[in-house]
């Protein structure tokens, strides 16, 4: 099915506000949410309302934080996410970030104990409004999923990396993946029937490679939330040793260094740590020529022959242009067990049919 922006954005800050999230918290959290469906992430979309409502009720998230100033220098800042909604934590570290990065040429933010940052391309988009370069690296403490490199058990989580480059138009270099070879929303997907996942993707308890999504959740088939800990087996790391690499590096820089917690066997709340770095070009740049080579480089890419005519080449963040044009003109598609899943947690929290059905009224022309 499909559903419209506006009515979907009001559901969910309805929901949100219930929960005790201030006004503008909540819309936050919608927004973020609905971006990640139009540019093409569901995983990270409006499909994880019911579970940041079950994480609020365990605690697990908390509404109403604000990043805590543990370390600033002019260079540096050390933030206590507080287990803060992701929503609000991770735009405030990227925010401080960006002012140091303006002040001094380079911004270093560690931002531990931070509620689910979702996308994590969001706050490389933030840099790159400000005229800013930005890597980000980001761990998952509490929800291991993925073997490392040669091994046949669970080590990590899908630990995400970001990059994000201007390049002075509205097309810039937005580099966002998961370090796993597919993120685990999609195996939850193939799970319920959906797109199947490739069948190298997964690893079983064996050692046998898998593309079966029960490596990861066990018989816990056909459930809207599927529950990875049901599983034996794990995701695998994109790229062999070197994508396991780098998810190994991104636990030591976001979670280590951070002081966020690394998975390491320990007991915890879920939680994300990012370690965040922006890089002011104007410094760098003593000739003006950073955006024309970004450009002339870029453009060169494209230039490459296509091996498909129509989709042409892309360079990362073209893919979700397109599909978040496509979706604000149509609609973003939901699985209708998702929408289902999204309004009983709109009446459990407490929203009268009436009032949800108000909530997701067309406005009329
Ligand atoms: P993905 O596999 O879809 O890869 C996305 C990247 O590849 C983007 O930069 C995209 O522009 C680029 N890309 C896609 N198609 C392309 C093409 N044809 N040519 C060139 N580039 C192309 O992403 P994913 O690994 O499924 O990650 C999904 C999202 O999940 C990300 O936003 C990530 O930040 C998020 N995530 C968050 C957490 C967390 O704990 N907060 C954990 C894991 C993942």
């Amino acid at each position: 099915m499909l559903i419209a922006v506006e009515p979907l954005d009001r559901l969910v800050r309805a929901i949100f506000r219930e929960k005790g999230c201030p006004e503008d918290e909540a819309a936050r959290i919608a927004r973020y949410l609905i971006k990640a469906n139009l540019t093409g992430h569901d995983s990270h979309g409006v499909i994880r309302v019911p579970l940041y409502v079950t994480w609020i009720e365990a605690g697990r998230m908390r509404p109403g934080q604000h990043v805590r100033v543990l370390v600033d220098t002019p260079v540096l800042a050390v933030l206590d996410g507080q287990f803060g909604m992701g929503q609000t934590v991770g735009p405030e570290a990227t925010r401080i970030g960006i002012a140091k990065a303006r002040e001094q040429g380079v911004g270093i933010i560690a931002l531990r104990d931070a509620g689910h940052l979702g996308r994590i391309g969001d706050f490389a988009e933030m840099a790159i409004e400000a005229g800013l370069v930005s890597i980000h690296f980001v761990n998952v403490f509490g929800s291991l999923l993925v073997a490392p490199f040669g091994a046949a058990s669970r080590r990590l989580s899908t630990n995400p990396v970001a990059i994000g480059v201007p390049t002075g138009d509205d097309a810039p270099f937005v580099l966002d993946f998961a370090t796993s070879y597919v993120a685990e929303g999609k195996v939850a997907v193939a799970h319920q029937g959906g797109k199947p996942i490739p069948d190298t993707a997964l690893v079983d308890e064996a050692g046998n490679l898998s593309g079966d999504p029960r490596t990861l959740y066990g018989e816990d088939a056909g459930q809207a939330y599927p529950d990875p800990t049901r599983g034996k087996g794990a995701l695998r790391p994109f790229g062999e040793h070197k994508g396991s690499g780098l998810a190994l590096a991104c636990e030591l820089l976001a979670g280590a260094l951070t002081g966020s917690g690394v998975n390491a066997g320990r007991p915890g709340p879920f939680h994300n740590g990012m370690l965040s770095i922006f890089l002011d070009p104007a410094r760098f740049d003593t000739g003006d020529r950073f955006l024309a080579d970004v450009r002339a480089f870029i453009a060169w890419v494209k230039s490459a022959k296509p091996v498909d005519p129509v989709e042409g080449v892309l360079i990362p963040g073209d893919k979700e242009r397109r599909t978040e044009a496509e979706r604000r003109a149509g609609g973003i598609p939901l699985a209708a067990d998702s929408w289902r899943l999204i309004l009983d947690t709109a009446r459990k929290v407490g929203l009268s049919d009436g009032e949800i059905a108000e909530l997701l009224e067309e406005e009329g022309p």
